[in-house]
C-alpha cells in the first residue's frame, strides 16, 4: 500500500471482489471488478485518465485548457477530478434524463453542465454531437484551448482497458479466467479488456450483457442493429458500432431486462453489503448467464461499474421503482423498528 501521487495515481488496481451468491447459485466463481473503489466512484476514470494523458502527449490539451465531453455523467466526473489535478477545466453536456445525484457531483467536481434534452444519436441535438461542437467553438475562442475528449470513438479509452483493466484481472486470477463479460456504453470496457484477456490466453470466453433497448445484443446473434424494449440503466445500451468497440472480440452475447439485473443488485446489497449501480446488476446477471453456460468449477469475472448512491433518487427509491412497474425488495420500504 503504498504513497500515491495525487488521485492520478489512485486510478485502477482494484480489489477483483468473490461474489458469493452468483457462485453459489452457478457453481463457478463469480468474480467482480471493484471499480466503484476508484477516486470517481467508476470504472469511467480510467478511460478519462487515459484520454487526457494522450491529449497531453499528442500536444492538443495545453496548460490551463478546458476539456468538453458528453457522457451520462461517469466519464465527466472522472475527467472532471482528474482535470482539477492536473490543472484543466470542464464542460460537461449530459442528458438530462440523468441521475440528479451525478448532476449534483458534477457541479461539485467544478464541471460546467449543459444539460440537453435526451434524443437519440442521429439527432443533431443528441448530447455527443453538441458536445463535439461545442468543443470546436471553445477550441477556437479560448486562449488556452480546448479538446472534445470524444470517448466513444477515442480509442484511447479502450487502451486503458488494454493496458490496465485487462492485465489486472489476469495478474489477479493468476490467469485462471475462464469467462469475461459486461455490458457496453463507449465499448471501452468490453473491447480493452477482450483484447487483453484474449492475448494472453485465446480460449477465454468474451460475452456481452445488452440491457434491454440496446442494439448490440441483435448485431452480435443477427448482424442487425436492432433494439426493442427499454432500461433504466445508465450509461449503458449502444445503438451502434463505436470506434472503441470495432473488432471488439465478442463470443457471445445475452439480453439481460431490468427485471433479472435490479434483483441482483438488491441482493448483492442485502446479502453481501456491495451497494451498486445499475449497470452493474446486468453485469453480474451476464455473467451468472455465462457461468451457466460454460458449466460448473469455471471462474467468471464482470465488472462492478458504478457506486449505488449515484442512483438512490431512481433505483433504490420504491417510488421510482412502482412508477416503472419494476419490483421493490421488501427491505428497501421497510422502516425502521429499532428507535433510540
Ligand atoms: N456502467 C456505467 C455506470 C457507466 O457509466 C458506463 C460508461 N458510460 C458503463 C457501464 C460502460 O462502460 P464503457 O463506456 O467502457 O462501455
Amino acid at each position: 500500500m503504498s504513497i500515491r501521487t495525487g488521485i492520478v495515481d489512485a486510478v485502477g488496481n482494484t480489489p477483483l471482489i468473490e461474489l458469493r451468491g452468483p457462485s453459489e447459485i452457478t457453481g463457478c466463481r463469480i468474480l467482480g471488478k471493484a471499480e466503484f473503489l476508484n477516486p470517481g466512484q467508476s470504472v469511467k476514470d480510467r478511460a478519462a485518465l487515459f484520454i487526457i494523458k494522450d491529449a497531453i502527449a499528442r500536444g492538443t490539451l495545453r496548460p490551463g485548457g478546458t476539456i468538453v465531453e458528453g457522457t451520462a455523467g461517469n466519464t465527466g466526473i472522472g475527467l472532471a477530478l482528474v482535470g482539477n489535478a492536473l490543472g484543466f477545466r470542464s464542460v460537461i453536456v449530459i442528458p438530462e434524463t440523468q441521475s440528479q445525484e451525478k448532476k449534483d457531483m458534477l457541479r461539485l467536481a467544478g464541471a460546467e453542465l449543459v444539460e440537453v434534452p435526451a434524443v437519440p444519436y442521429a439527432n443533431p441535438n443528441n448530447y455527443v454531437k453538441v458536445s463535439g461542437r461545442l468543443a470546436e467553438q471553445l477550441a477556437a475562442t479560448n486562449p488556452n484551448g480546448a479538446i472534445w475528449a470524444n470517448q466513444f470513438d477515442n480509442v484511447a479509452n479502450r487502451q486503458a482497458h488494454i493496458e490496465t483493466t485487462g492485465p489486472e484481472i489476469w495478474e489477479q486470477t493468476g490467469g485462471r479466467v475462464d469467462g469475461f463479460i459486461c455490458a457496453v456504453g463507449t465499448g471501452g470496457t468490453l473491447a480493452g479488456t477482450g483484447i487483453a484477456l484474449k492475448e494472453r490466453n485465446p480460449g477465454v470466453t468474451i460475452g456481452l450483457a445488452d440491457p434491454m433497448g440496446a442494439a448490440l445484443f441483435s448485431y452480435y446473434t443477427t448482424g442487425e442493429l436492432k433494439s426493442s424494449g427499454t432500461s433504466i440503466t445508465e450509461g449503458i445500451g449502444q445503438g451502434r458500432i463505436t470506434e472503441n468497440l470495432k473488432g471488439a472480440p465478442i463470443d457471445v452475447a445475452f439480453q439481460i431486462p431490468d427485471e433479472e439485473a435490479l434483483p441482483v443488485c438488491f441482493d448483492l446489497l442485502e446479502n453481501e453489503g456491495l451497494c451498486l449501480g445499475g449497470s452493474s446488476g446486468v453485469n453480474v446477471a451476464g455473467a451468472v448467464r455465462l457461468a451457466r453456460q460454460l458449466g460448473p468449477g469455471h471462474t467468471v469475472v464482470t465488472v462492478l461499474c458504478d457506486y449505488g448512491t449515484r442512483y438512490q433518487s431512481k433505483m433504490y427509491n420504491p417510488e421510482f421503482l412502482r412508477s416503472r412497474n419494476l419490483p421493490v425488495p421488501g427491505w428497501l420500504e421497510r422502516t425502521p423498528s429499532v428507535r433510540a
